[in-house]
């Protein structure tokens, strides 16, 4: 049997919001949903009624035109936007309008790429096409999709602008898939245009095949976490199927986050199924190149840009800055840590191992959490004035990660403040010297013994000890057992 990874071939459909706009696509309803009653930011246009004109919100299409030229795509001076008729109820039009590629459609770019960064390994990304669609109302199950015994609708979410961004099915693996997301976020939250924090702000559809057979598709999956467990799930299911002498089918899978398996939904339908045809109620647009070349001139920064500077302006590590732009948030902070402490590698050293470690384990955006860039630098500065030892820091890190409270503060109500008090460390020293003969006859001898009579003082300080003035103590009196060894 041929070796299964390097026959996986997964594609992706993303579907981002530009939450930045304040409006829906179509109609002048507030855009910003969450949180909201249901149904109450709704109008005749985005409730599909009948005789209501659906009217382009032109910023939209600016923030699509930047996203796809950040993808290095070509963008189209013509397009037109269809219609895509399906019945469904988060769908009161029975049809979305969305752009199309075929039958004379034009999408707003076609042909670009993004490069991911995989264990210091570059890969080019090639992206099929980006186009503007609006979003469909929310279905609410209750339980699980395939048990649910009814279904609440809110149209509050119909009509917000969707930027449709589809990819070859360029990646061999579910990781690169989490890192092409993570990497789009990072880019699309760069322009401006995108909060990625918001809750189902990115979804993302995967067709994945094995062996160069049938492709599956899996839908639903609402994060760059979750697609990584979703197609790891999906090659598990296959690879099964396929060594069982079972056939892959062309169908749609639904992703279930909770129960963390995919469920078929239906067999694949066919794009004429859905009988595009031309939204006859919106002209076709238009663009004049001085319009887009305004556009690219107005650009901010982007990760790639940002990460040359990192390594060139802060002298990091390819990887530091690599990790550090991996998301807008985390690279802001960085920079902000920066402006306050001008020590850019220890800054990122704590943001790289403790803090992000930390944020991980607990499912945390660093936006959710209450560390600023004045608490992580007022920590470092602590530990450099000699007040907390590095230990200390790591141990009060995720308190102030979760809390108000300023680093002096937890360091003071604790009492974590690094004991350098020479007398006392002396005494103590004493006591672990005669209730350890054999560990201290070894460590005249061997390093090693000496860092465990370190690490004996620092058990009975609880980790306050300062780990230089303990570490001076400690050597002081073997050497005077050494040279009384030589008398
Ligand atoms: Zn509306
Ligand atoms: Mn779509």
């Amino acid at each position: 049997m041929q070796k299964i990874e390097s026959t996986i071939k997964i594609g992706l459909e993303v579907h981002a919001q530009l939450t930045s706009l304040k409006s829906k696509l179509f109609c002048s309803c507030s855009s910003n949903y969450r949180g909201k009653e249901p149904n109450s930011l709704v109008c005749p246009v985005c409730l599909g009624l009948p005789g209501s004109l659906p009217v382009l919100n032109e910023k939209a299409v600016e923030y699509a035109i930047m996203a796809a030229l950040a993808l290095k795509c070509k963008i189209s001076y013509k397009m037109s936007f269809f219609r895509k008729n399906y019945y469904y109820p988060d769908l009161p039009k029975n049809f979305q309008i969305t752009q199309y590629d075929r039958a004379g459609g034009v999408p707003l770019a076609v042909n670009g790429y993004l490069f991911i960064d995989d264990q210091g390994r570059r890969k080019k990304i090639r992206i099929s096409r980006v186009h503007l669609e609006e979003d469909p109302g929310r279905l609410v199950h209750t339980g699980p999709i395939d048990q649910s015994l009814y279904t609440l609708v809110d149209y509050n979410r119909s009509g917000i602008t969707l930027l449709e961004i589809v990819t070859e099915p360029d990646m061999n693996s579910p990781r690169e898939a989490r890192i092409f997301l993570q990497k789009l976020r990072s880019v699309l939250e760069h322009l401006g245009i995108f909060d990625g924090s918001l809750e189902g702000s990115m979804r993302c559809d995967a067709n994945i095949s094995l062996f160069g057979g049938t492709r599956v598709e899996v839908k639903n999956i609402t994060s760059f976490k979750e697609v990584e467990r979703a197609l790891s799930f999906e090659i598990t299911r296959q690879k099964g199927l396929i060594e069982r002498g079972g056939v892959i089918k062309r169908e749609t899978r639904h992703w279930d986050e909770i129960r963390r398996i995919t469920i078929s939904l239906r067999s694949k339908e066919e794009e004429q199924e859905y009988r595009y045809f031309p939204e006859p109620d919106l002209p076709p647009i238009v663009l004049s190149s001085n319009y887009i070349e305004k556009i690219e001139s107005n650009m901010p920064e982007l990760p790639d840009d940002r990460l040359k500077r990192f390594i060139t302006i802060y002298g990091l590590p390819r990887y530091d800055a690599g990790v550090l732009v991996s998301s807008k948030a985390l690279a802001d902070f960085f920079e902000e840590c920066v402006k306050l402490y001008n020590k850019p590698k220890d800054v990122s050293n704590w943001m790289m191992s403790d803090l992000l470690r930390y944020l991980y384990e607990n499912n945390l955006e660093l936006q959710e959490s209450k560390i600023t860039p004045e608490k992580l630098v007022e920590m470092i500065t602590l530990i450099d004035r000699g007040i907390i030892s590095g230990k200390i820091a790591k141990k009060i890190l995720p308190t102030i990660v979760v809390t108000e409270k300023t680093p002096s503060e937890i360091v003071k109500e604790e009492g974590m403040i690094k004991i350098s008090d020479n007398e006392y460390l002396e005494n103590l020293v004493e006591r672990i010297f005669s209730e350890n003969p054999k560990a201290v006859e070894d460590a005249t001898k061997t390093e090693k013994a000496v860092h465990y009579l370190i690490g004996q003082l620092m058990k009975l300080t609880q980790g306050k000890a300062d780990p230089s003035l303990a570490s001076r103590i400690i050597n002081e009196k073997l050497n005077q057992l050494r040279t009384k060894d030589k008398d």
